[in-house]
């Protein structure tokens, strides 16, 4: 709640008995699964998922005419598929700066996306005396991703994600865990995948580069069920969550 509102909101699920924060960035292209393992690793480690995704459609589905003009442009590059500019980006983060502060850490889902946006979130976190634990590279080949990303479909109340082949849900177009409808991504139509993708073979994926210089990135094969890739995040995170 916090991170989607900003300004005063409060958080919503504050973590309890969390043994030490896990900070964490998720890398990967659209549609690597990076959510759901977001979401299994936030039950895990009591870390608040963080996605600027979340943070645009929140805002989009919020259009009540008080959008500011950098974010009405903003909501344009999403709609195309393109990344939104990194000074609108760090700007939105920068206000939820409390949200790095969470007991039980966070998760970055999301962002950086750009080399710049990486070199802004160190800075910003070493103003704020934090440090990251580790980068997760979730890797899939990209027949793969465009597969995914097009099946994709996702609850309109609740956020879950299914898939209309790999994770369908019981009862088409319905949200098995609330009832919701679901809906396809504007984003996640073919026009729009083959820029997301060209924008995350541009500007994404130098970050694994970036992470792997500074030694805190661990690489993850993101094929097999949501529950195996799971399994193989957290043996590689136990060397840096120790
Ligand atoms: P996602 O849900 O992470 O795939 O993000 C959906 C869309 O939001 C992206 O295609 C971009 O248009 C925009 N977006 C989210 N995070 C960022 C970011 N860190 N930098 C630039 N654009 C972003």
């Amino acid at each position: 709640m916090a991170w989607l509102k900003a300004g005063n909101a409060q958080c919503s699920h504050p973590p309890t008995g969390v043994a030490r924060p896990a900070r964490l960035v998720l890398l990967g292209a659209p549609g690597v699964g990076k959510g759901t393992q977001a979401e299994l690793l936030s039950e895990r480690l009591g870390a608040c998922h963080l996605s600027t995704g979340d943070v645009f459609r929140a805002a989009k589905s919020n259009c009540n005419g008080n959008q500011s003009a950098a974010l009405k442009q903003a909501l344009d590059y999403m709609r195309q598929g393109q990344l939104v500019p990194d000074t609108t980006v760090l700007a939105m983060v920068k206000e939820r700066t409390a949200c790095l502060h969470c007991r039980g850490g966070f998760l970055l889902d999301g962002f950086p996306r750009t080399v710049a946006q990486a070199e802004a979130l160190s800075e910003l976190l070493r103003s704020e005396g934090l440090a990251l634990d580790g980068v997760v590279s979730y890797e899939l080949p990209l027949e793969e991703v465009v597969a995914r990303l097009s099946g994709r479909r996702t609850c309109s109340a609740c956020k879950a994600v299914f898939h209309v082949s790999a994770r369908p849900p019981v009862k088409e177009g319905i949200c098995d865990h609330c009832g919701g409808p679901l809906y396809q991504r504007e984003d996640d139509r073919p026009e729009s995948i083959r820029v997301r993708m060209e924008a995350y073979e541009n500007s994404t994926a130098p970050l694994a580069h970036y992470y792997r210089r500074e030694g805190i990135l661990f690489a993850i094969p993101a094929q097999g069920s949501p529950e195996e890739i799971f399994a193989r995040t957290v043996v590689a995170l136990q060397a840096c969550l120790r």
